[in-house]
């Protein structure tokens, strides 16, 4: 167990500076934040502090700016509708993360205030972990919290290097919500546990497909790691990509699990731009073709053995090139049947960034999933029995 914030008494916080990693890496357009999802979830945490005094130095990075300041990957926009959402918190912003402006305004935060630095990775020391970066960024608190569960498996700075120096080291809300869903999937997960899997590579997901394919009872492939599974059955799989290095993987897997369930009908086309000249196929797709969704039979397979589940379903990787409409059905029919599967009783944990997106296209409100998981590859490391260094630093209870 990781020490959380919730560990220690309420007066414990007051007038406490806390530094808190959050992950605030939202899509920005015209300096409007597109998608607020992540400013949200950490709003337990925030207020949960805030409530109890503490004055709170939040950090966080956007984007890649390599290592020097960029004006589009600014997290000023973010302050706006940090506001919004917490109407009642005096909050403020600073154009820097370190050096004596820093310093300065961190001495005069009220107990509860906010203060939001600029962007971490605006510096390179913050992804080579440099030691005087993290000790400049640890001297601003007393307690540091991470919140931020989807860059836990980086050694940055703010993610290591800073609570290696600093005595408490704690869990916030979000975080420990993360962990205790993933950890019950990758070590006791309800059965009956369906296991959804599609997306674009298997090579980026080989350690939690291979752990979480021993734990469940049903696991349906979609997306385009599917050709890889077809492609090592002999299937003709026309132009769809087909990892070479994992053709004798899928097929070892294929033939010890009969539990495993392939596609047996697709969306496909010419290319991505042909999209008039879109066919519905079986098993055997031409050779000038490209799969870019499961078709209906497929769909409605999976759908009923979802939607009748009341243990686990863990969907991970759409089920085929969903931003395109014309390919998004088959993802479509996953989102619904996992909220009809929940509504049955069923745990349902979606992870991966592209699968969250494509479930938010849908869902009104987070409740009609039991998790989702913004961890992305975080999350995967996790699950495959990596130990995330982020994690790891927090201190146990
Ligand atoms: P997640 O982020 O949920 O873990 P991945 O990153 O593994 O998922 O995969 C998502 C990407 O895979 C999406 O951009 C989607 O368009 C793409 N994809 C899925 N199926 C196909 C397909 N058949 N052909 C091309 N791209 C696909
Ligand atoms: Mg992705």
């Amino acid at each position: 167990m990781k020490s959380s914030i919730t560990n220690f008494q309420d007066d414990f916080y007051k007038g406490k500076k806390v530094l808190v990693r959050l992950d605030f890496n939202v899509p920005i357009s015209n300096g409007e934040v597109e998608d607020d999802f992540r400013i949200r979830s950490s709003i337990p945490t925030l207020e949960y502090l805030s409530r109890r005094g503490a004055k709170l130095i939040i950090i966080s990075h956007l984007g890649r700016p390599k290592g020097k300041p960029e004006s589009y990957l600014s997290l000023k926009p973010v302050i706006n509708r940090l506001q919004s959402l917490l109407p009642e918190k005096k909050i403020d912003w600073i154009d820097e993360c370190i050096g004596f402006k820093v310093e300065n305004r961190i001495q005069k935060l009220q107990n509860g205030e906010i203060l939001l630095l600029e962007n971490l990775r605006f510096h390179s020391e913050e992804e080579k972990n440099d030691e005087k970066f993290a000790q400049s960024l640890a001297s601003y608190a007393e307690i540091f919290v991470n919140d931020a569960f989807s860059v836990s498996h980086r050694k940055h700075a703010s993610v290591y290097g800073v609570p290696t120096l600093l005595q408490y080291r704690l869990a916030g809300l979000q975080l420990q919500k993360e962990l205790k869903y993933l950890t019950k999937i990758r070590d006791e997960p309800e059965h009956p546990f369906v296991l959804v899997i599609g997306g674009a590579k298997i090579r980026d997901k080989i350690d939690a497909l291979q752990r979480l394919i021993d734990k469940a009872e049903k696991v349906l492939v979609g997306g385009a790691i599917a050709y890889t599974f077809l492609a090592s059955k002999g299937y003709s799989v026309g132009k769809s990509p087909v990892e070479d290095d994992y053709i004798s993987w899928a097929a070892e897997i294929l033939e010890k699990k009969e539990k495993i369930l392939l596609p047996e009908d697709h969306f496909v086309a010419p290319n991505i731009d042909e999209r008039n000249s879109i066919q519905l196929v079986g098993n055997e797709i031409p050779s000038d073709m490209i799969g870019f969704d499961i078709g209906p039979k497929t769909s409605q397979n999976y759908m009923s053995i979802i939607s009748s589940t009341n243990g686990t379903v863990f969907w991970n990787g759409p089920m085929g090139l969903f931003e395109i409409r014309e390919f998004s059905h088959g993802t479509m029919d996953i989102v619904i049947a996992t909220i009809l599967a929940r509504l049955r009783g069923a745990e349902t944990i979606v992870g991966g960034g592209d699968s969250v997106s494509a479930l938010r296209k849908i869902i009104a409100n987070k409740s009609e999933v039991s998790h989702i998981s913004t961890g992305g590859g975080a999350s995967l490391e996790y699950i495959g029995g990596k130990v995330l260094p982020g994690i790891e630093i927090l201190k146990d209870k």
